[in-house]
């Protein structure tokens, strides 16, 4: 499980994500044909919006100051590598 930040046009969006496989493992078993060599049904990834802290409730985007911007535009660049949502 990971919150996840990203950097869009708008501001930053916020995501809890969990997921059974990498990125790149979920993107080829999405490609290949179906029914997948597997019995049962598999969740390769989940993603929950997040707008507030689900521990405190603080509002996430209240965490985006002048002077945190730069690490939130940093985390958001990392989080690319591991997921970039076409939103
Ligand atoms: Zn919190």
């Amino acid at each position: 499980m990971s919150a996840l930040v990203y950097e869009r046009p708008a501001g930053f969006r916020f995501n809890l994500q969990a997921r059974a496989v990498s990125k790149d493992v979920e993107l080829r078993l999405s490609e290949a044909p179906t029914p997948l060599p597997i019995e049962g049904n598999i969740t390769l990834s989940v993603n929950i919006g997040l707008n507030y802290c689900p521990f405190c409730g603080t509002e996430l985007k209240t965490l985006v100051t002048s002077s945190t911007r730069k690490r939130f535009e940093t985390l958001a660049d990392e989080h690319k590598k591991i997921d970039d949502p076409p939103w």
